[in-house]
C-alpha cells in the first residue's frame, strides 16, 4: 500500500493567481508554456490526470494541496470526483479577513480535510489570535492543520521571477508545539521533517503526541547540517516519534513531471538500509495517512 501525504494541485486558478501577482496580464496557457508545463485545464480534467498518474505508480491515495489561498473549489472538485483517491488540503492566509470563513466553508461544505498554514509566507506568527481562530474553525470540522516550517522556497515563484519576501523566523516547529498543546485533539503536520529545523521538529513532536512529520520532497535542507544524511533523519525521527507519526510524501506538483517516483525510491532505500520492519514501513508509506484520513 502506498499513500502520498503531500502533492500540490496546481490548478488553473493557481496559475491565474500567480499571473495576477506578476501583473503582466499573461493568460494561464501562456504561463504554462513559459514554464514548459502542461496547462491543467478544468479541475475535473486535472483530477483525472492525477488519477492516471497515481495508477501508473500504484499509489492508492494522495493528499492534494490547494496551493494558493482561495483555491479550495479546485481541490474540492477533485475530491468530489475521486473521493477514494484524494484527500483535500488547502492553503489559508490566516491574516486575510476572510480566513475563518474560507476555512469553515472548506471543512464543513467542501469536504476538505486539512488547512495549510505558511506563517513565513503570510507574515503571521503562530501565536497570533487570527491563527487560533483558523485552527478553531478547522478543529470544529475535525480537520488537520499543516504548518510549513523552516526553509521555504517555492520553485514556481522563482521560475516566474516572482519576489518571495518570506520571514523564515516565523516557521518555527516550537511555535507549532505551543499551538498543538492548545489543541490536543487536532493533528498537526510539519512537512519535510521541519525543512532544516529537524531538531526543533523532533522536540515539538516529542512534546506533543498530536504532531506528525511528513517526509516529503528531496529534503535538500539536509545540506544545512554538515554530514547529515537521509538515513540519519529517518533514524532520529523513528526513535522520537515512531512510524505511527511519520507520513510519507513526495511534494509532487506539475505535469508532465508528475509523481516523483525518485523520492519514493530514495526514502524506501533509506528505510531498507536502516532495517526498518515491513510493518513499520507500511505505516510510514500509507498506514499513518489512512488512520489520519479514514
Ligand atoms: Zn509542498
Amino acid at each position: 500500500m502506498l499513500n502520498d501525504a503531500h502533492c500540490h494541485f496546481f490548478s488553473t486558478s493557481f496559475f491565474s493567481a500567480l499571473s495576477q501577482q506578476r501583473g503582466r496580464g499573461d493568460a494561464v496557457a501562456a504561463l504554462c508554456k513559459e514554464l514548459d508545463w502542461e496547462n491543467p485545464g478544468q479541475p475535473d480534467a486535472l483530477a483525472d490526470r492525477w488519477v492516471r498518474e497515481l495508477d501508473a505508480h500504484k499509489v492508492a491515495r494522495a493528499a492534494l494541496i490547494a496551493s494558493v489561498p482561495g483555491d479550495e473549489a479546485s481541490v474540492a472538485a477533485a475530491v468530489a470526483k475521486h473521493p477514494t483517491r484524494f484527500v483535500g488540503y488547502f492553503m489559508v492566509n490566516a491574516a486575510a479577513p476572510d480566513a475563518v470563513a474560507h476555512t469553515h466553508a472548506a471543512v464543513y461544505s467542501q469536504g476538505l480535510r486539512c488547512v495549510c498554514l505558511f506563517p513565513a509566507m503570510h507574515h503571521t506568527p503562530l501565536d497570533d489570535e487570527r491563527v487560533k481562530k483558523v485552527v478553531e474553525a478547522a478543529a470544529g470540522g475535525e480537520a488537520a492543520v499543516f504548518v510549513h516550517c523552516g526553509q521555504l522556497s517555492v520553485g514556481v515563484r522563482r521560475a516566474l521571477g516572482l519576489a518571495s519576501a518570506f520571514d523564515l523566523r516565523l516557521g518555527d516547529p516550537l511555535a507549532v508545539a505551543r499551538l498543538a498543546t492548545a489543541f490536543p485533539a487536532v493533528p498537526f503536520i510539519i512537512p519535510h521533517f521541519g525543512a532544516g529545523l529537524l531538531r526543533e521538529a523532533l522536540m515539538a513532536a516529542d512534546a506533543c503526541p498530536n504532531i506528525y512529520l511528513d517526509t516529503s520532497s528531496s529534503n535538500r535542507w539536509i545540506r544545512f547540517t554538515p554530514g547529515l544524511t537521509l538515513d540519519d533523519v529517518f533514524r532520529a525521527a523513528l526513535a522520537v516519534v515512531g512510524p505511527g507519526r511519520i507520513l510519507f510524501g513526495t511534494d509532487s506538483s506539475y505535469f508532465p513531471r508528475g509523481w516523483q517516483r525518485g523520492v519514493h525510491e530514495e526514502q524506501r532505500a533509506a528505510l531498507e538500509r536502516l532495517g526498518v520492519a515491513a510493518a513499520d514501513q507500511d505505516m510510514i508509506f500509507g498506514g499513518t495517512f489512512d488512520r489520519l484520513f479514514s
